[in-house]
């Protein structure tokens, strides 16, 4: 019972696909058309009877063609047919009184749903010429009502109201059922889509092997410390002969240092830093609201968990590395580029003086 009132609710989580749809359209549809003919067979309506016994052969034929079809397309068609001719027979049989009529009604929204359902190009529904053709046989069967009056006169007027009570309410149903899975459906894609747009933003701002944060990040950061009028340093760390880890162990056992790498310097950080990958294995860290002498206690700190990382190589062997670090900030000068050019100038010169190193001011200076 939860699951149905979930279902029209467009609560569900199951949307079901159109050829579902038709499927079960089928088989309700077979249901439905075998009552109307023990009614009209009650009732004397041999023609109704007759026509809808070739109706429930209908939709068994389409249910068993379902099996074997891929595309519910043209079972789609004739279904929204026989639901018109169907409709336009009765009435031309019993009157408009019985609410036969209303059916064509609940085609209009039937029409769109199914031109939202078959939107490839093979298969494609113009919901405006169903809507057309279902109001002209809504007219004339309306017109021929005035005209010539019904067939047969089945009942008292309450049996015909009572028959058009049960009319009204399949009708209603039936809108429900369509305009729910609709629901359902636009719901499904649209959680669909939000998932796939966090996760293509993910990819956008991250570094797959590492899962730091890409060059992006960086900037969008420093737009945010520009913004709030903020200081910041950065620090710019570089893995000391890592060609010679690759020559070594190989580039995956490479590729498992880089990840303990990244993993030393995201817990040695604050939440609002940016951790990014600069290069391929050059690691740049912007610490807003951070000072260099700071940024360089930071960097110390990062470079003693890198100096204590072991990394096992696939031949068991233990791998050891050290890092380079140069730091700056804005104190002297220049936008974001000139800071990291001077970060990197230092990382330079520790380089060239023994690696394994913190720099944080130009040497040159001293
Ligand atoms: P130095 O101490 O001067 O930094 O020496 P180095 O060997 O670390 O520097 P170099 O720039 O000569 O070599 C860097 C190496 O990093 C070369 C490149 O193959 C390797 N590398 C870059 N990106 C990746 C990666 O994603 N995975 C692996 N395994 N290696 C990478
Ligand atoms: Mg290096
Ligand atoms: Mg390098």
């Amino acid at each position: 019972m939860k699951n149905l009132w979930d279902y029209i609710s467009g609560e569900s989580k199951i949307a079901l696909t159109m050829k579902q749809v038709v499927l079960y359209l089928t088989v309700v549809m077979a249901c439905i058309h075998t009552l109307l003919f023990m009614l009209f067979l009650y009732f004397g309506v041999y023609m109704m009877a007759a026509v809808n016994t070739v109706s429930v052969s209908l939709y068994i034929g389409c249910f068993i063609w379902l099996r074997f079809e891929k595309s519910p397309y043209v079972v789609f068609n004739l279904c929204y047919a026989e639901v018109i001719i169907h409709a336009m027979l009765a009435t031309f049989a019993v009157g408009s009184s019985c609410g036969f009529l209303l059916y064509m009604v609940c085609m209009v929204p039937i029409a769109y749903y199914a031109a939202y359902s078959f939107r490839d190009s093979r298969h494609f529904v113009r919901p405006v010429i169903y809507v057309l053709v279902t109001m002209l046989v809504f007219v004339i069967s309306k017109c021929a009502g005035w005209v010539f009056g019904p067939m047969y006169h089945i009942g008292n007027s309450f049996f015909r109201d009572i028959m058009y009570i049960i009319n009204y309410l399949l009708v209603v149903i039936t809108i429900v059922a369509f305009m729910s899975t609709f629901l359902i459906q636009i719901r499904t894609l649209e959680e669909l889509m939000i998932k796939k747009n966090q996760k293509l933003e993910v990819l956008s701002t991250q570094d797959a092997l590492t899962g730091l944060s890409n060059r992006r990040s960086i900037n969008e950061k420093y737009k945010e410390i520009l913004s709030k009028n903020e200081t910041y340093s950065v620090i710019l760390g570089d893995i000391d002969d890592f060609k010679r880890v690759n020559d070594t162990y190989g580039h995956a056992c490479g590729d498992s240092v880089l990840e303990s790498a990244a993993e030393v310097f995201k817990t040695s950080v604050r939440n609002g830093d940016v951790v990014c990958r600069w290069g391929g294995e050059e690691i740049l860290v912007m610490l807003p609201q951070c000072g260099k002498d700071t940024a360089a206690q930071i960097a110390e700190r990062i470079a003693d968990g890198i100096r204590k990382t072991l990394v096992i190589s696939p031949d068991g062997a233990k791998v050891k590395i050290t890092m380079t670090f140069g730091v700056a900030g804005p104190g002297e000068g220049g936008d974001i580029k000139d800071v990291i050019k001077r970060a990197d100038n230092r990382l330079y010169y520790g380089k060239s003086h023994g690696k394994n190193c913190v720099i944080k001011e130009d040497m040159a200076a001293l």
